[in-house]
């Protein structure tokens, strides 16, 4: 039994969509090893919660439409209610960006972005500021259920045998004559014959696989949420400036808002909230939301988003060590992408490769050229 353990390091939502997908392949000896007391508390748990399938990065834009139907229409019995609560997501322009806009539109025909001018905007947002041009507009996209998605996934995963153990920290990896043969743990050594690496910003920490790292950065982004405001109605849809690095969208009775910051750290450093950062949200909610300029925030965080140097995911096996398939590097659309992700990943560890047309692109080998 043993001998076809699969462990998973990690239990955000790569971790539980690749545990999800491996055991409706048949996998029966599935260990997820969680360092935390509770699963889904880093990134997963740390998110926008968009759904937003305009992506400028072909590939990972194709992740996002393919995940967005299976969000849409979950299998039976995957959760109790919706997904998506689809209200829309514009990714706006002004004047000087809308060249970047249309070259993105043009550049994903098959993403077939609905092309409008800053009208529609401003007759649901009327106290948004003026200088908004023109727009990319998915109607389908919107905000995701994170709770429901991710409880999807690793119920799902453990309905069919899988096993969460938490508090289990996975201190490195021990492979014998170019195999894997386990890992080390805060819970003592255990057997496996495929171990997924699948532990978020952690999997920058090159000590922990005994050679056979992968080059991975995590980058802070801080989120904040004001108070319940009047002027917001629940049912404005995610707006995107792009160029201004600014986004919002309405959550409990308030506006959710990023400043898209974007600071190199180690992981130990993802959850400090910095003032600064918070400032220049406001600085940027002041000018576009003016008259919401007084709001007090509700509650500020932060998380972390890792990325491989070319920025696209890393999904597969790794060409050196036998038995070590990568989960990694999902960036700022782990969310929106984990059922595609998941498939590819479980296809790979199971069939020895994915015949998803992004699979290639996305294997670690690149990483190693
Ligand atoms: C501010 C912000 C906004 C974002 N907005 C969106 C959005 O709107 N839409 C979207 O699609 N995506 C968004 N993302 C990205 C998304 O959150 C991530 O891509 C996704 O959560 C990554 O999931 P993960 O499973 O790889 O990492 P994580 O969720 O961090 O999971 C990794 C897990 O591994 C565990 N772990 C680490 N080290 C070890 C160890 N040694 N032993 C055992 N366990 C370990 C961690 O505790 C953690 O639970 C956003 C991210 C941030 C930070």
């Amino acid at each position: 039994m043993v001998k076809d353990r699969i462990i998973i390091i990690g239990s955000g939502i790569a971790g539980a969509a690749t545990a999800y997908f491996l055991t409706r392949r048949g996998a029966r000896n599935v260990v997820l090893l969680e360092k935390d007391k509770i699963a889904g508390a880093q990134s997963t748990g740390r998110n926008a919660a968009i759904l937003r399938t305009m992506i400028p990065e072909p590939e990972i834009n194709r992740l996002a439409r393919e995940s967005a139907d299976f969000y849409h229409n979950p299998p039976e019995g995957f959760s109790d209610g919706p997904l998506v609560d689809s209200v829309g997501v514009y990714l706006a322009a002004k004047t000087e960006y809308t060249p970047t806009l249309n070259k993105w539109c043009d550049d994903n025909p098959e993403a077939k972005p609905e092309r409008v001018s800053s009208k529609p905007i401003y007759e649901k947002i009327p106290i948004l500021a003026p200088g908004l041009e023109t727009a990319a507009y998915a109607a389908d996209d919107g905000v995701l259920d994170i709770h429901a998605i991710f409880q999807g996934f690793l119920r799902g995963a453990c309905r069919e045998g899988a096993k969460l153990h938490l508090n289990c920290e996975f201190r490195g990896l021990e492979v014998a004559d170019g195999c894997v043969r386990g890992v080390d743990t805060s819970d003592g050594f255990m057997e496996a014959s495929k171990v997924v690496a699948a532990n978020g910003a952690w999997i920058s920490i090159s000590s922990l696989f005994n050679g056979y790292s992968l080059p991975f950065t995590p980058y802070r982004r801080h989120l904040l949420v004001t108070e319940p405001l009047p002027e917001v109605n629940p049912r404005w849809p995610v707006i995107w400036i792009i160029g201004e690095e600014f986004y919002f969208r309405p959550e409990s009775g308030g506006l959710l808002m990023s400043g898209c910051d974007s600071v190199k750290v180690s992981p130990e450093q993802g959850e400090i909230v910095e003032q600064a950062q918070l400032e220049r949200i406001a600085r940027k909610a002041s000018f576009w939301l003016p008259s919401l300029s007084v709001a007090k925030v509700a509650k500020a965080w932060s998380g972390m988003r890792t990325f491989a140097p070319d920025e696209i995911f890393t999904i597969g096996a790794d060409p050196r060590v036998q038995g070590l398939h990568w989960v990694a590097g999902l960036g700022g659309h782990g969310i929106t992408c984990a059922p595609v992700v998941g498939t590819i990943a479980a296809d790979s560890i199971i069939y020895g490769k994915s015949n998803h047309p992004a699979a290639s692109g996305m294997a670690p080998d690149r990483l190693l050229r």
